[in-house]
């Protein structure tokens, strides 16, 4: 299948694109339609690579507006623990389908998933038509190792492979222990073994909270990255979601190791963590970063372009200095182009991954000042984004989403059925 998208702006150019099995075969100002191609009549929408989503629980879209305004204990103890023990693989299915939903209806093109039942996410995504890199959160309670501790570990590992191992093409597995304080040392070297035989990346929470450095220096020396590193869980297809509370031997060592720090500045914000995420120690040290909204049980927005803005008014805040992580930089990030891990690294061009978007640049917040500045700091997803194109398959055009007022009804009987709604 073919596409052919006509009259879109790129860099303040009139260009075409074509895409030939979900690849960009040609992109630039004499791209012209073929017989049989499916044609997108751009008028003048910006054209743009697709935003990643470094870190998310996509189905807690079924959580959201349940338990706000907690402490992330009170939140996680009295009601999310005991409705997730109630899921199952249909609850999940629908609760990723609402957030894939949420996704293409904001730019997103792919993310990066920590969540129960990997294999109905992966349905839900490949139902959906995102990239996706799922995982199911392994856990073993933490302390201690033991052996029954490592030997469910070693099975729900190879569960969750098993899961996934029929996933279409636009989806890959992870390995994602949860964090350092749910996961016994022996278990955490099992998986830096295990991730290191597969070539499969390793997606894990660390430094969300000062607690949990304290913690970690308590019990094992040394602070949560280089207590990683000793576990031979931190390299270059590493994903270290929040890294809060990160000091500046933590940074070196994680620019060393070339692991990627996903920031969640929206989910930080709003748990009320503390800290912020030393964004110029990490930059002046070119550490590989990503851009992410945590759950949206806990954000509650899947909307990358509002994390942008976060992620750019939360440093220069801290910092006490506005040439801090400018929009470019930014935006860099947000498309993947700030790590090898996300995406196609936020590339547009022949022989590329067909992942783009259009935005309409007849909107109010797009008519005046600089494209970029204005996506980051004036943009929101639902307000700009036209069309999402992933693997070269149009999944919004006109920016409405096909099949979201099925995917709501049901999302909402599953809601019912778990007493949260
Ligand atoms: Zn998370």
């Amino acid at each position: 299948m073919s596409l052919t998208v006509t009259g879109a702006t790129l860099d303040g150019e009139a260009v075409g694109l074509r895409v030939e099995d979900g690849r960009i075969a040609e992109l630039g100002g004499e791209v012209t339609p073929r017989d049989g191609d499916e044609v997108i009549e751009a008028d003048g929408s910006l054209l743009v690579p697709g935003l990643w989503n470094a870190h998310t629980h996509a189905a807690m879209t079924l959580f959201r507006g349940y338990g706000d305004d907690l402490p992330l204990m009170e939140w996680l103890e009295k009601k999310i623990w005991p409705v997730e023990a109630k899921l199952d693989a249909d609850a999940v299915y629908w609760g990723a389908r609402l957030a894939c939903a949420e996704m293409i209806r904001t730019g997103t093109v792919g993310f990066w998933d920590m969540y129960w039942q990997p294999g109905a996410t992966a349905r839900a995504v490949a139902d959906a038509g995102l990239r996706a890199v799922i995982g199911a959160p392994l856990i073993d309670g933490g302390g201690a190792g033991s052996d029954e501790k490592l030997a469910k570990l070693k099975a729900d590992i190879e569960r969750s492979l098993e899961e996934l191992a029929g996933a279409k093409e636009l989806i890959s597995e992870a390995l994602a222990p949860h964090s350092i304080y749910t996961v016994s040392e022996p278990s955490l070297r099992w998986i830096g073994e295990r991730a290191g035989e597969a070539g499969l990346p390793v997606h894990i929470h660390i430094s969300e909270t000062e607690q949990e450095v304290a913690n970690c220096v308590a019990a094992h020396g040394v602070r949560p990255v280089a207590y990683l590193d000793r576990c031979g869980v931190l390299g270059p297809r590493t994903m270290l979601a929040h890294g809060v509370w990160l000091d500046d031997a933590e940074l070196e060592l994680i620019a060393e190791r070339g692991a990627t720090v996903v920031t969640n500045p929206v989910a930080n914000l709003k748990l009320a963590v503390g800290g912020v995420f030393p964004y110029p120690g990490a930059r002046k040290r070119a550490v590989a970063l990503a851009l992410g909204t945590d759950g949206p049980g806990s954000n509650n927005s899947l909307d990358m372009f509002e994390q942008m803005k976060f992620l750019a008014l939360i440093q220069k805040h801290t910092a006490a200095d506005p040439t801090v992580a400018p929009a470019d930089d930014v935006w860099r990030i947000a498309i993947g182009a700030a790590s090898p891990l996300v995406g196609a690294n936020g590339k547009l061009g022949a022989g590329e991954p067909a992942d783009f978007l259009l935005l309409r640049s007849d909107v109010p917040e797009l008519t005046l000042g600089e494209a970029t500045a204005d996506l980051v700091y004036a943009a929101s997803g639902a307000g700009v984004v036209d069309t999402t194109v992933v693997a070269g398959k149009v999944l919004m055009n006109g920016g409405q989403v096909r099949g979201v007022d099925e995917i709501r009804e049901r999302v909402v009987e599953r809601a019912k059925r778990l007493g949260i709604a």
